[in-house]
This record gives structure tokens, sequence and C-alpha cells, in this order.
């Protein structure tokens, strides 16, 4: 038998095993809080626990961290680190300090089979989905490592945002119970608005996140019709714009914001021209082509894009980016421009490559879709 993760369980499955040991819930609230809040890795060490506990524990369970690989520290602050997987997998974790606030970026998967275009993550391909105590190792890792880095007992992140590599709403059965560890008062204790998870728009699975753990929503869109959207990001032939502007509705009841993020990347000379800029209005109002209903409450979020080898993609220009930005502005819609941070060591959004044992002959789709798929820019107009 394989001893168990306790960084798998969320604090209901902690009681449920502790109660499978013969022991009481409150003794996995402490076990809990030892593990999260004090980021304690030995048994030894949780000295309020009762001394035949701490006997049985260790022959049944453990505390098992992610292997960290590399760190690596951008001119800016922000801190990447590659964690050993297993199998010749690595995924990556960014930490990214902010006056107000302390930013992880955390992976769901190694790899990705949504296979967007513009991401690197994507053209690495699809290996495996990470357990929760992976998902959770990042965090607990990254939390205590900082607490000592920085010689401080006070918490240092948060907010966490589910950007980093893979498509977490695929992995949903192991980013539930993940996100209840960073959400629990015994945990971290995180305020469900500062938790977001990221999604390229896998609509049944946001259904459902808005009954299990409403936390923020943003939906990487990238493209304001379904031609476009379809090539960019494959996923949108399964679940088209009308189907995902309807999801985003459903969402907002639930969600600790009022509003939903659209990511934006923006492409020089494929989704970044004005009449996109229009489009993209249209499409939000509900009054385009491509969806017709209520309008969707929203912020936009426009991400430079950040460049990798062979993606045969280029980042549009300032002004262009700017020019966008106003169009959007101009008509009452809130939209920020990302900063890119940590670039200098390939932690900005889209970069982040880890290793990845590709089971899904990513290399070679990319490549035929580069040369039969990218055409010149063509902009569907709407009708209004
Ligand atoms: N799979 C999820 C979360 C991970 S990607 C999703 O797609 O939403 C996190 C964000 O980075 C997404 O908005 C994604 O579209 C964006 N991104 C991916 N590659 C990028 C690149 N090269 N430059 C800028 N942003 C990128
Ligand atoms: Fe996957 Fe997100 Fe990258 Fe698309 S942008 S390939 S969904 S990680």
């Amino acid at each position: 038998m394989t001893t168990a993760n306790l960084l798998d369980f969320d604090l209901a499955g902690l009681a449920a095993f502790c109660e499978r040991l013969g022991e009481k819930r409150f003794r996995a609230v402490q076990l809990f809080r030892w593990i999260h809040q004090k980021g304690a890795s030995r048994f030894d060490d949780m000295t309020d626990l009762a001394r035949s506990l701490r006997e049985k524990l260790p022959g049944v369970c453990e505390i098992r961290p992610l292997k960290v690989m590399a760190q690596q520290e951008s001119t800016d602050g922000t801190i990447k680190w590659l964690f050993d997987v297993g199998d010749g997998n690595a995924v990556e974790a960014v930490f990214i300090p902010e006056d107000d606030r302390g930013t992880l970026c955390v992976s769901s998967q190694a790899g990705c089979a949504v296979g967007c275009r513009f991401c690197s993550t994507g053209h690495q391909g699809f290996s495996r989905n990470l357990s929760t105590g992976e998902i959770v190792a990042q965090l607990w890792f990254a939390e205590h490592f900082l607490r000592k880095h920085l010689k401080t007992s006070e918490r240092v992140i948060s907010n966490v945002v589910m950007m980093g590599m893979g498509e977490p709403m695929q992995n949903y059965s192991a980013l539930v119970p993940a996100l209840k560890v960073m959400l629990d008062d015994h945990g971290y204790g995180l305020s469900r608005r500062r938790v977001t998870v990221s999604t390229s728009g896998v609509v049944p699975m946001m259904d459902r996140l808005a009954q299990d753990v409403p936390v923020a929503l943003a939906v990487s869109l990238h493209a304001p019709n379904d031609e476009l959207r379809d090539n960019l990001v494959p996923l949108n032939r399964k679940y088209p714009l009308a189907e995902l502007m309807a999801a985003c509705l459903r969402y907002l009841p639930a969600a600790p914001r009022d509003f939903i993020t659209f990511e934006y990347c923006m492409l020089d000379g494929v989704n970044d021209q004005p009449e996109h800029a229009q489009q993209l209005l249209a499409l939000i109002r509900g009054q385009g082509p491509f969806y017709r209903g209520p309008s969707v409450p929203c912020k936009i979020n426009l991400i430079p894009f950040n460049p990798f080898p062979d993606s045969g993609l280029r980042c549009s220009p300032r002004p262009v980016v700017l020019a966008f930005a106003e169009v959007l502005h101009a008509a009452g819609i809130v939209t920020t421009v990302r900063k890119t941070r940590g670039d200098d060591i390939d932690a900005a959004c889209g970069q982040l490559a880890g290793d990845v044992l590709d089971r899904t002959d990513a290399a070679r789709r990319m490549a035929e879709r580069r040369v039969t798929e990218v055409r010149p820019v063509r902009v569907l107009r709407s009708p209004s």
C-alpha cells in the first residue's frame, strides 16, 4: 500500500482519514494547521499532537513535498520554481510580489491538451494531470520558503491564480479540493476574491465550479469571433462563443465579484485591429453575430503576447495595444493592460514550459497548423 500524502486532502478529507485511524475530527484540524499554517513536514515537530498519534502517523502517511529542480529570481523580484513531478515531467510556479499583494501563479497539469497557438505550454502537449497534493505542494512550498527567505512569520502569499501550466478545468476533481485548502481558515485562509481560476472555456466545469467553490473566474477569450477563436483556442470548436458567454452569465450569481475577467492576448496583426475591438464590444454586449443575449459584466485584461521560440507570432506594438484598450475604455469597459513580470527568467504568462513528456504529439500538430491554418488577418464584420 502506498503511503497517503496529507497534501492531497482538504479538511473534510483529512477528517475522514483521521477517523479511519480512530482519531477525532479536532485532531485533523490540528494536523491541517501544522501542515498549512506552520509549514511542518515532520510529525515529530507537531508538539501538541498526542504522542500516540505522532507515533502512529509515520507508518501510514507523509507530507510529500515536490522536489525543487531550479529556482530563478528576476530583477523585478519575481521568483520562478521548477518542480520535478516524476517521469521526466516538471512544472512551474511563479511568485509575483507587488506593493499591496503577493501572488502565486500555480500549475494544474504537466502540459496542456488544449493546444492554444500562442502558448508555450500548449506547444508542449499533454502528459498528465497533477494530483491535489501536487497542486497544493506548490503553494505550501512557496509560502513557507518565502516566509523564511523574507524572515517573516506573516502570510506572504495573498492571492493565487491558476494560470500556470495546464487547463485547471480539465483537472477538475483535483482542482476542487486544492481550492478548498487555499480558502480554508485552518489552511491558507485566502479570500474567494483572491483565488482565481483561469480557463480557456470548459463550459460544463464553469457551471460546476459555481456550485462547488465559486472563486473568481478569468476566461481566456483572445478572439471576438468564432472563426478566429477556433484557430487560436481550439477548445472553441467544442464550446463556441455563444455557449461561453452564456456560461459566464450563469457563473456570475455565485461569483465573489460581480464581473468576469476576460483575458485577451494581443497578437500582432491577428486579433489586435480596431475592428476586432468593435467586435469584442458587440460580443460582450450580446449584440454581435456570435452571441445574442444579455450583456456580460466584465473587465478586460489585455496581455501583451510573450514570445517563445517557434511560436511564429509577434506581440502587438505598444501603440496598437493602447489604441485597442482605448476603444473598449471609451465604451465604458474597464480595461487593463497587464504588466509583464519576470520575462527575463521566462516566467511571464504563457512562457512557462517546464518539461513535459508529451503524449499527444503536440509539436507535429502545431507545426502542421502553422502551415495550414494561419491566414492573413481577416475581420468578420458585425452587423452593428
Ligand atoms: N489554461 C488556462 C490557464 C493557464 S494560461 C487558460 O488558458 O486560461 C494563463 C493565461 O496566460 C491565459 O489567459 C493564457 O491565454 C495566457 N497566455 C498563454 N500564453 C501566453 C503568451 N505566450 N503570452 C501571453 N499570455 C499567454
Ligand atoms: Fe492550455 Fe491555457 Fe496554454 Fe491554452 S493558454 S494551451 S488552455 S495552458
